[in-house]
């Protein structure tokens, strides 16, 4: 008997030998194969029948069916524009997918939350690991009205942006994911679910954008740099990090009275704070650079 992941390696070979298909690279092309993964991402993305998906490089559409199957409308972005009549075979049976030959860094987000104001906006992708964190980051900073976001990534990746303080994962990306999103890691995908074969092992990763950040600070941004500066250096102390990172305009003395006033060791090391000491850091040299500016003037 043929298993389902036999049907969905042949169907996609099929498709590729008729269209005469050649991957390129530098789309970070790996198509999925395995219909068991194909099913978790259904399973951790949720997504009904009020649901708008975008779809993040539909390849040759076989996520973009299964979304098609439950959403109200699924609009896929496609780069890669010799994959474009091959979608607009796979998909033709489906009255509610629309397809778009765009760079998504280039594609108005925001354009379709307004077009379908009444209905839940979702992001769904089997990511080329390339655009990973610019396209999530870019979706979460620009606090557009995404309810979720599932997306394959490098294995490495979702497990940093899933990574708790004090572990090996921690750094920079664990915090920004986490100031607007709760992660959880939905899959481990190993690298023959996909044609071709990739260097390295994904994982599925749904991120529930928060309505709330679970801190509040009065400048994000400066937190943002203070975090990036905190990990610069994996091995050094906060202190030295923030110092050799520029010290946000203050002297060593000065980071090590503002780490006082904050209740830290100046031993401390980036990977051990959470985001709210990174939010309460931020206010005190947030509002140390006010004062500064005030006796400036
Ligand atoms: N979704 C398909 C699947 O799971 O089999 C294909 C996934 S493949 C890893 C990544 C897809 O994203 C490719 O089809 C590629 O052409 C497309 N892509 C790469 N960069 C893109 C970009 N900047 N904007 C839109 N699509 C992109």
């Amino acid at each position: 008997m043929i298993s389902i992941d036999e049907t969905l390696f042949a169907k996609t070979k099929a498709i590729i030998n008729k269209y005469n298909f050649s991957f390129k690279k530098n789309f970070g092309q790996n198509f999925l194969i395995d219909s068991h993964v194909l099913s978790k991402i259904m399973t951790a993305s949720e997504i009904c029948e009020n649901d708008v998906v975008i779809e993040i490089g539909p390849g040759i559409g076989t996520l973009t069916a299964a979304a098609a199957e439950r959403a109200f409308k699924v609009i896929a972005v496609e780069i890669d524009r010799t994959l474009i009549p091959i979608l607009e075979d796979t998909l033709s049976r489906f009255n509610n997918v629309e397809i778009v030959n765009e760079d998504i860094l280039k594609f108005d987000v925001m354009a379709i939350a307004d077009k379908y104001g009444d209905k839940k906006l979702k992001v769904v992708a089997n990511l080329p690991y390339y655009i990973t964190t610019p396209i999530i980051m870019d979706i979460l900073e620009k606090r557009l009205p995404v309810e979720s976001i599932t997306v394959m990534v490098q294995k490495e990746v979702a497990y940093r942006m899933g990574a708790k303080p004090s572990t090996k994962d921690y750094g920079a990306l664990s915090l920004l994911i986490q100031y607007f999103c709760e992660p959880y890691i939905a899959a481990n995908v190993p690298r023959n679910c996909f044609i071709p074969r990739p260097n390295v092992d994904s994982a599925v990763i749904k991120l529930d954008v928060l309505k709330n950040p679970p801190v509040e600070v009065m400048d994000r941004k400066l937190m943002f740099d203070i975090i990036k500066s905190a990990f610069s250096q994996r091995r050094k102390t906060l202190l030295n990090c923030i110092f050799n990172t520029g010290g946000f305009g203050f002297s060593k003395d000065e980071i090590l009275e503002i780490l006082n006033q904050a209740n830290f060791d100046e031993r401390v090391r980036g990977e051990t704070l959470t985001l709210s000491d990174f939010a309460l850091l931020a206010d005190v040299i947030f509002e140390k650079k006010g004062n500064g500016i005030m006796e400036e003037l």
